[in-house]
């Protein structure tokens, strides 16, 4: 079955047997116990809605087939999933490795929570190069955990070569599947042991659910996770699940258009004198377009470009900017923008900021499935200002 039925149908077979009503779309089971005709016989599997619920399972049956895993799991949010995965698999003394560039909030959970509570070292290294990653690994090392393309910068890193590197030292490797959603890049099949989706971008798509999710195929890890799943309790909502599953529906006609859109816009900026530089992985000025065309089936909807000038003028823009909304978050329909300096890497200090190459006149756009035509005059005005 091709992802496009996959996203319609897995998890959502109407219920025709007897007592079954048939419904085309997965019912909301806002039950949160279960009755049973015998005591020692769950009905259907079914006892207590945290431990398992029918919205939450179809769901989680989708997930997994996205990713071409054996078995999904979701969570309340995209963090919640990450709290579940370094609860279940890792001990104080243990250390990981992650790429420098990671989204800010699994920054803050790894170094102030389970670094400054629990003693999980944790090195931060620049994973564009896989050697670096190598570098890093001493005797208690136990997990690798990349994101790829980075957030804003969208930096790669080579999930096959990493891949290659943990099962040579018997690691776990974990990749943050977000930017790319289930559609673009699958890391499960170039080697990766889990992935890990903020749902509340892409997955979900239409900036009205927050939620989290991880797939993987190894038995024994599924077993750790899906405990913790239930004996720590960040589970979805039915509601959410709902949600999830008729958002997936539309994912790979709105990643079609997100990339196209994208590709577009990028060409634009890259060709307008008041744009410094343009930084999408589907343009061949970035460092790595041959990496990801090796490893994603597309770009994705996500770009940074930096502007002539300063703080000044990323402000001018974005205070005159109308179609794109000046919000965090990404991966919705709708097109946004934001200034990372200002607003979702602030609390980053501007030493750390421009180590890692984020200036103060660098936007971000999550380019939605508006029509282009809009959203490039939209640019253009907005760029005339300054
Ligand atoms: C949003 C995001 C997360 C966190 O997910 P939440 O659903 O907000 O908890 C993690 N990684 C990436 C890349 C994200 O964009």
């Amino acid at each position: 079955m091709k992802i496009e039925t996959q996203l319609i149908h897995i998890g959502e077979e109407p219920n025709l047997k007897e007592g079954g009503s048939g419904d085309v779309v997965m019912p909301i089971h806002l039950a949160s116990t279960f009755a049973r005709q015998k005591v020692d016989e769950p009905t259907a599997g079914y006892e207590y809605s945290r431990s398992g619920n029918p919205t939450r399972d179809g769901l989680e049956k989708r997930l997994a087939t996205l990713e071409g895993a054996t078995y999904g799991l979701a969570f309340a949010s995209g963090l919640a999933a990450e709290t579940t995965l370094f609860l279940s698999l890792l001990k104080t003394g243990d250390h990981v490795i992650a790429f420098d560039d990671l989204y800010g909030g699994s920054r803050r959970l790894f170094s102030r929570i389970f670094h400054e509570n629990f003693d999980v070292a944790i090195s931060y290294v620049d994973a564009r190069n896989p050697e670096n990653v190598e570098a890093a690994i001493n005797d208690n090392t136990r997990l690798i955990w990349m994101e790829t393309p980075t957030n804003p910068l969208l930096k790669l890193c080579d999930i096959a070569a990493i891949a290659e590197i943990a099962k040579a030292h018997h690691l776990i490797l974990v990749v943050d599947n977000t930017f790319m959603s289930a559609y673009f890049q699958n890391p499960l099949k170039l080697g990766a042991d889990i992935v890990m989706h903020s749902t509340t971008k892409y997955m979900n798509g239409h900036s009205d659910s927050v939620g989290g999710c991880l797939m993987l195929s190894d038995d024994h890890l599924h077993e750790k996770l899906r405990f913790t799943q239930n004996a720590a309790g960040a589970i979805l909502s039915p509601f959410d699940s709902f949600m999830i599953l008729r958002g997936l529906k539309t994912l790979a006609v709105r990643m079609k258009q997100h990339e196209a859109n994208a590709l577009a816009i990028a060409h634009h900026l890259e060709a307008h004198p008041k744009v410094k530089r343009v930084i999408y992985p589907g343009l061949e000025s970035h460092p790595q377009h041959d990496l990801a065309k090796k490893q994603m089936s597309g770009f994705g909807g996500m770009i940074s470009f930096e502007l002539n000038g300063g703080l000044a003028e990323a402000n001018t823009f974005l205070e005159n900017i109308r179609y794109f909304a000046l919000a965090e978050s990404l991966g919705g329909v709708e097109s946004l923008i934001e200034c990372p300096a200002l607003m979702t890497h602030a609390s980053v200090p501007k030493a750390a900021r421009e180590q890692i190459g984020l200036s103060d006149s660098l936007i971000r756009i999550s380019v939605g499935i508006e029509h282009v035509d809009d959203l490039i005059e939209d640019m253009d005005q907005a760029l005339r200002q300054i």
